[in-house]
Parts: structure tokens; sequence; C-alpha cells
């Protein structure tokens, strides 16, 4: 009898270290492209080739949203003489997918218009396809597209997961629509040579459409709008700039496992960031304060600057700019919201545009 306490004692000391240890695993941000194209609609290889480029690159989630439709059914390629019938989405799971590693999620790229603009936004863990509704107006499009995709998704355990993609595409739409439109996601980067993510000298970027839509949010007590990064992947064989490539944006959730229902959740809560490289150890809001923590490459300098919208302003403001792997932001009271924006000089690789340098994009959180 002496002798089992010790026992009993030392496997509940074990049991504790080893629950701690898992603790200590979990949870890990996850890396995943959440906007990607292949031979089932536009991209210019075969859906297994995108899959297995992200799975080699290190992604642990990838969404295929093809143009219009699901990897289901029986649809070919066809080059020349050579027909060759398309993997499912099913076929390629069975092949990629395994479990805590990676994950393909059954997506779709709604691709719409109207007034003669662009409008796409795209649907996350689809069970059934959504077919584009080309209304008269581009607002009226993009509301009823994101109702149509809300309504596929009834029911799933991801019911919100929709995001208005690469708004500056066609100058299609404006912070307004992106306010008004009731996604919980938009693309604050995307890859694609075309979607002028930046602006121009007569359209404001990404960045800024990000802030106004959420002071329109923020005032009607709304949920506030978050920012992904994507690929929007088409051109997997030549790679240069100009060029629709892998590798240019993607999202890092911290998710307790690799399901559908857990990045949903974590992305939900704004627990996850966009970036183009820069990779970050940690970020945490606590009472007023955010604090940001980088994964520092050697020779790397970086900037963060926390961004906002200060009560009484009619424009967001760079609140503060802090040097170095550690950035932490008191908030005074008179925020809105405050984001994070941080910026490396290590210059990007087969970057969106040249002169672009490795970045990263903390979702906006209130302060109080
Ligand atoms: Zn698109
Ligand atoms: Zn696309």
């Amino acid at each position: 009898m002496k002798l089992r306490i010790p026992i009993i004692a030392s496997a509940i000391l074990l049991t504790g270290i080893l629950s701690g240890f898992q603790k200590n695993q979990l949870p890990r941000f996850l890396k995943g492209n959440m906007h990607t194209h292949s031979f089932w609609s536009d991209g210019n290889t075969y859906p297994e080739e995108v899959a297995r480029w992200y799975r080699d690159h290190g992604y642990q989630f990838l969404a295929i949203t093809d143009h219009n439709l699901l990897q289901k059914g029986i649809r070919y390629r066809v080059s020349g003489k050579d027909s060759v019938r398309l993997k499912e989405l099913s076929e390629l799971r069975t092949e990629f997918d395994k479990t805590g590693e990676f994950m393909l999620l059954q997506s779709e790229e709604i691709t719409d218009g109207a007034e003669k603009k662009p409008v796409h936004l795209n649907g996350f863990n689809l069970g059934t396809v959504v077919n584009p509704v080309r209304a008269a107006t581009v607002k009226e499009t993009l509301d009823t597209d994101v109702i149509n995709i809300r309504e596929a998704l009834a029911g799933t355990p991801n019911p919100e997961w929709i995001s208005v993609n690469h708004p500056n595409f066609g100058w299609g739409l404006t912070a307004n629509d992106l306010a008004q439109c009731g996604a919980r996601f938009f693309e604050v980067f995307n890859g694609h040579p075309s979607v002028r993510n930046y602006g121009d000298s007569a359209h404001p970027g990404t960045e800024t459409m990000w802030d106004e839509a959420n002071k329109w949010r923020v005032d009607r007590n709304e949920d506030m709008l978050l920012g992904t990064a994507t690929d929007d992947a088409h051109q997997y064989d030549k790679y240069s700039v100009g060029n629709a490539n892998p590798g240019r944006g993607w999202v890092m959730v911290r998710a307790e496992a690799l399901t559908p229902e857990a990045l949903y959740q974590s992305m939900m809560k704004g627990d996850f960031y966009a970036t183009t490289g820069v990779e970050l150890i940690d970020f945490s809001k606590h009472k007023n304060t955010l604090t940001i923590k980088i994964k520092a490459v050697k020779g790397v300098q970086y900037k963060t600057e926390f961004i906002g919208w200060v009560h009484g302003q009619d424009h967001p403001d760079i609140l503060a700019t802090v040097e170095g792997p550690k950035a932490v932001y008191k908030a005074s009271g008179n925020e809105l919201f405050v984001r994070a924006r941080i910026t490396s000089d290590k210059s990007k690789a087969n970057a969106y545009v040249n002169g672009d340098f490795e970045m990263a994009w903390i979702q906006p959180v209130t302060l109080r």
C-alpha cells in the first residue's frame, strides 16, 4: 500500500506535465491561403498541383476558390487531343488532408458584377454552390451575394465565413460598400497584379477603405470588418512580378485545432493576422494595451505603426510608430479602434509589385 501512493502521485504529476506540455504546444498559428484557382476555372494547373504547392510550402490549410463552382462532379481539362478528368475536392482530400497537418476547404469565389464592375466574394467550407445574382447595382449585387452565401452556410459551424475580395479590382467597391454589406472579412492584401491594393491618386487604398468601413460599423455598434492577405494565384509555372503566383499573402490563425470550426472561431474573434512575410511570436490585448512580439529575422528591421480612428476625427491616423521586435500601444481612451501594421526592411521576393517589403497586419480592436 505504501508504494502505491507515490505511483499514483507520480501518475498525477506526469498527467499534469503532459497536459501542461500540450497546452504549451497549442494554440499555435496555422498558416493558410484562402484564395486560389485551378484548372476547374481559370488557374493554369491541376488542382492536385495547387494543393501540393501549398502543402509543400508549409501551409496548414488551403481554400481552393474557383469561379462560380465547387470542385464537384465531372469536368475535363481539354488540351489539344488530350482530355483529363479533373479530381474532385473529395479525391484531393483523400490525397492531401492529414489530421493536424494539412486541410483543404471546399470553397468558391462567387464571381459577380454590376454596372460593368466586378463584385467577387469567397464563401468558405461551402456545401452547395452559390450562383452570382448580377443585380442592377453594385450595392444590391454585393449585399445579395452576402445574403446568399450566408444562406448556403446556414446550419454549418461557420455561418459567416464570407470574404469580400480585392475591392479595388476594376475600382469595383467603395468603403461604404464594404461597411454596409455585412461580410465579416475582406482582402486588405491580394497578390494578383491587377487588384490595386494601394489605390491611386483618385482612389483610396484598401487600408484606408478598411478604416473608413470600420468607422461606419463602430458608430453603429456592428462587428468590425477584418482583413486577410491572400494569393489569388492563377499561375503556377512562370514566377515573376506581373504574374498571379502563389506565396504572396496569407493568414496566420491562432486556432486550437486544424478544423474548419476552430479556424472559423478564431478568425471571427480577430485572433489571426494577415502577412506577406513578417511573422509574429504573439499579439495580445489586455485592457487598454496592445502588445506585439515579432518573430525577428536576424538583420531585418521592423517598424510597427498603430493606426486608429480617434473620436471626433474625420480620418484615421497613425497614432504611434515603434521600431524593433516588440511594440506596445497604450490607448488614451479616445480611440474608436486601433489596428497595427508592421513593415520590415526585407524586400518581398516575387512581390505583388516591385518595391514591396514584407509586412503584416493585425486586426482592429477596441481598447477600453
Ligand atoms: Zn476575383
Ligand atoms: Zn480569384
